[in-house]
């Protein structure tokens, strides 16, 4: 139903009317969720929720601009109106993927005729919305916009009436005096496109003065958002401003800090270019380097504990010569096409290969590599470099490092540790440009790796057996080497006194990976002393292992279930072979983050039926739905860019998002399930509503299907659901304690912040108070509680969370044979009384001298 009577493509001198460029439902301008459409920046119109994938012409007219990431085109009629129709919200970041534009600028086309074919499946994963708008860009020439409303069709319906304004003079005549901007970087990710475009252009419009935006000798109108998109200004470029009139200062003072800061698009700069964009002062230092007084010793940060003995052996980097020249740039452009395309399968497979541990930072190191691959600053100076006639090997080269060069020399750590990151992958690409083979290293027994840096590439090829522990003079905790070497269980010391590298290969050492201390020159009885310790810790893992089948009791009869938290069919297959008896947590964005697009139905279906059956029909498995967000980004899920991603719409919040994403997974869920004892769970929850919501969605889905019911649980993992845990029991199955988050919401501090470690412990009372409170929430409601945040697998909490009435704790696989063995020497009284006194002390540290770690 429409409320216009026009016919179509009714055109007069005082009237337009355009007709559906597309088929689907119309939705005011007002409601689309997006303030730059909403609020009428871009200009007057009205949006389609569309159903069909070609968009059409809605007028007669000449094209006047087609985007180049394809997604926007602008329409100029006879009147001389801007229509401009922009294809779905935040899609100029799928930088034309999906996008098939027929028409170039110039042509002429008539109502109906095709302007941009789109694939509707792609760009509604991709980017935030589908919603296509249909605005006047010049709509001060409008004297009235008649919007219809209801369903319509393509090339059929009309969808907005115009009735044109007469002719006024402008502000482009102005006279008076000219100011000039300073020059001014573009900061934002996608350059000037339509969002900041149509800010300017509103800015713009306040003032009387005539403004236009120059880059080199391209000029536009600043207050034509069609104008500003044409000339493509990209991030990085150099623009300048220009007023003339009465109020050209106050304009340009205006506009000129407005663009500097990016138009109020504050999106999320790619770590290339953040050195270009983040000024200095703004960066906070890093912590002072720690250094010993002892010459037998040398500090650094603990990166990955344990201990270990062995020789040391300086680790180099290769250096690759390269030529500086090359005849044909077209062929020198295929060159690095392909090695980038090349290097992508490197990193995939790289990604494969360390994939284990349910540590989502590990997946995402190698996304983020990925990413890099695709930074279009680092493309964009390399592809001007071979237009000089650079050779792509040259080009390349000299880009990377010169960026990696810049992000080290910031003072911020995070960031400078990014520039190890980027020389890995720009390494890489040079490598299979140059045809230089990386030299395959065996290491001798006993090795201790020293090095000013590894990359992440180094840790995934480095053999474990061999090399005992590592340091390097660069890095930190926090590091995507720190994270990696964790997971591989070798110790390591990271950013260490640069003497390290002085030392002659050989040299025995003893590495303190838990202190960050390396300690030269020890007596022979030392190095024995330590090596006992070393063995004396493998004998008790030894033994655990021995006892790792039998069920985890405490002397006085409570049984624990001890399980594991996962991320693929191989960790579960590794769990069974360590006692785990079962899954408290398998983490699903695994699924996704090992994807290079959303996985779909079937292919979600087959994993989990997969690894139900790796369990088998007596070991239960928890399957967490999607949580992503956060720190957890999928690079294919494009998310608006949010002040505080932890409180912004992560887990559960996402999926109420992305209904057809969220219905999709629960779908596979309730397929898979009959292949084994499995169990779901939301991530997130925050609200009563919300489990209500999630429910309602997987008994809907469910009933479809017509497959049995399963357990339902949520995570407790934000503060609100911790404390009114005794109402959220009556609507759950059970509930899995999310320590990780638990810790960082109550205490207001970043759970990956490198200054705040310290202080983020889950031992703290406030927290434990969080999880008595949920145990007895649960009590009441007959319901069990478990915990898959990290503390469950601590020695120091173990007892304290068995008396606080846990029954189920789901750990990473490596510990579960040490925590079963440590339940079994427990006395859930003795537990009770301890998790009493703790809950009543004054400190995460006062916790902690309770229960003292046993030494070997
Ligand atoms: C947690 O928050 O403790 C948890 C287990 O979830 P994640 O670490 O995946 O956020
Ligand atoms: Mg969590």
């Amino acid at each position: 139903m429409t409320t216009l009577q026009a016919p179509p493509a009714h055109t007069s001198a005082q009237a337009l009317v355009l007709v559906a460029p597309l088929s689907g439902q119309l939705v005011a301008i007002e409601a689309v969720p997006d303030p730059v459409f909403a609020q009428k920046m871009v200009g007057d119109g009205i949006s389609i929720d569309p159903v069909s994938q070609v968009l059409l012409s809605p007028c007669d007219g000449e094209i006047a601009q087609v985007h180049s990431a394809g997604h926007a085109v602008t329409v100029k009629t006879t009147q001389g109106l801007e229509i401009l129709m922009h294809i779905g919200l935040d899609t100029v970041a799928l930088k034309g993927k999906g996008f098939t534009p027929k028409v170039r600028v110039g042509d002429r086309v008539r109502t109906g005729d095709i302007l941009i074919e789109f694939d509707a499946d792609y760009v509604a994963l991709n980017a935030r919305s589908l919603l296509t708008q249909i605005v006047v860009t010049n709509s001060d020439r409008v004297a009235q916009f008649k919007p219809a409303t209801g369903m319509v069709n393509a090339s059929r319906d009309p969808i907005l009436e115009l009735v044109l304004a007469e002719p006024t003079a402008t502000g482009e005549e102005a006279a008076g005096p000219v100011v000039i901007s300073k020059d001014i970087i573009i900061p934002n990710p996608a350059g000037l496109h339509a969002r900041p475009a149509a800010v300017l252009a509103q800015l713009a419009k306040k003032y009387q003065s005539a403004i236009t935006i120059h880059r080199g000798s391209d000029s536009a109108n600043g207050r034509s958002v069609v104008a500003i998109m044409g000339l493509e200004i990209s991030r990085g470029d150099t623009v300048t401003l220009a007023a003339t009139g009465v109020d050209a200062e106050a304009a340009i003072a205006e506009l000129e800090e407005a663009v500097r800061t990016g138009l109020g698009e504050e999106g999320a700069v790619p770590i290339a270019l953040a050195a270009a964009s983040i000024a200095q002062s703004e960066l906070t230092a890093p912590p002072p380097r720690p250094k010993s007084d002892d010459p037998n010793i040398l500090l650094g940060v603990a990166a990955s504990p344990g201990l270990a003995v062995g020789n040391t052996l300086r680790a180099r980097r290769q250096v690759i010569e390269v030529e500086e020249d090359a005849e044909n740039p077209n062929a020198e452009h295929r060159k690095l096409d392909k090695a980038l395309e090349q290097a992508m399968l490197e990193i995939e497979s790289l990604r494969a290969k360390v994939h284990g541990q349910g540590d989502p930072s590990k997946a995402a190191i190698f996304a983020a590599h990925q990413e890099l691959l695709e930074d279009p600053e680092l493309m964009d100076i390399t592809g001007s470099a071979i237009d000089k006639g650079k050779s792509a090997a040259f080009a390349w080269q000299q880009t990377y490092t010169a960026q990696a060069d810049q992000l080290a020399k910031l003072k911020s750590e995070l960031l400078a540790q990014r520039a190890n990151d980027l020389r890995d992958v720009g390494d890489r690409v040079l490598r299979i440009l140059t045809g230089v083979e990386e030299k395959a290293f065996v290491y001798p027994d006993n090795t201790i790796l020293v090095a000013e840096d590894l990359t992440p590439s180094d840790m995934a090829n480095i053999d474990p057996s061999r090399v005992k522990g590592f340091c390097t003079v660069a890095g930190g905790a926090t590091s995507h080497v720190a994270i990696l070497a964790r997971s591989m269980g070798i110790p390591a010391i990271a950013g260490i006194e640069p003497r390290v590298l002085d030392l002659a290969d050989g040299t025995p050492v003893i590495l303190d990976g838990s202190k960050g201390k390396l300690r030269l020159n020890a007596s022979v009885q030392e190095l024995e002393a330590t090596q006992n310790r070393i063995a004396r810790q493998k004998a008790k893992q030894a033994a655990d292992l021995e006892q790792a089948f039998a069920p985890a009791i405490t002397q006085d009869g409570r049984q624990i279930e001890v399980v594991a938290n996962i991320g693929s069919k191989k960790d579960a297959e590794a769990a069974i072979q360590v006692g785990g008896e079962g899954v408290g947590l398998l983490r699903t964005e695994f699924v996704f983050m090992e994807a290079t697009s959303a996985p779909t139905e079937d292919q979600q279906e087959a994993i989990y039926a997969d690894i139900l059956r790796v369990l088998g029909p007596e070991r239960p498995m928890i399957i967490r739905t999607l949580d992503v967000g956060g720190d957890k980004p999928l690079p294919y899920l494009p998310m608006a860019h949010e002040e505080n991603p932890f409180l912004g719409e992560r887990g559960i919040r996402l999926g109420f998002d992305r209904p057809e994403l969220m219905r999709t997974q629960f779908r596979a869920i309730l397929k898979a399930s009959t292949a084994g004892k499995a169990r779901v769970m939301f991530p997130m929850i925050a609200r009563l509503e919300e489990i209500a919501m999630a429910k309602a969605v997987m008994e809907e889905e469910r009933q479809k299907l017509g497959v049995p019911p399963i357990e339902i649980g949520i995570m407790i993992e934000v503060p609100a659901a911790a404390v009114l845990a005794e109402r959220f029991a009556e609507q759950v199955d059970f509930f899995s304690i999310g320590t990780n988050d638990l810790t960082q919401y109550p205490l207001a501090m970043d759970r990956g912040h490198p200054k705040l470690a310290p202080f983020v412990d889950a031992l703290n009372p406030s927290v434990l108070r969080m999880i008595d409170l949920t145990v007895r929430g649960a009590d009441q409601h007959g319901k069990w509680v478990g915990v898959c945040g990290g503390v469950a697998g601590d020695p120091q909490a173990v007892p304290i969370l068995v008396g606080l009435g846990v029954k189920e704790l789901s750990v990473s696989v490596p510990v579960i044979p040490a925590v079963k063995a440590q339940v079994r020497t427990l006395r859930y009284s003795h537990c009770q009384e301890l998790a009493q006194r703790a809950l009543n002390l004054d400190s995460a540290a006062q916790v902690r001298e309770l229960v003292p770690l046993e030494e070997f």
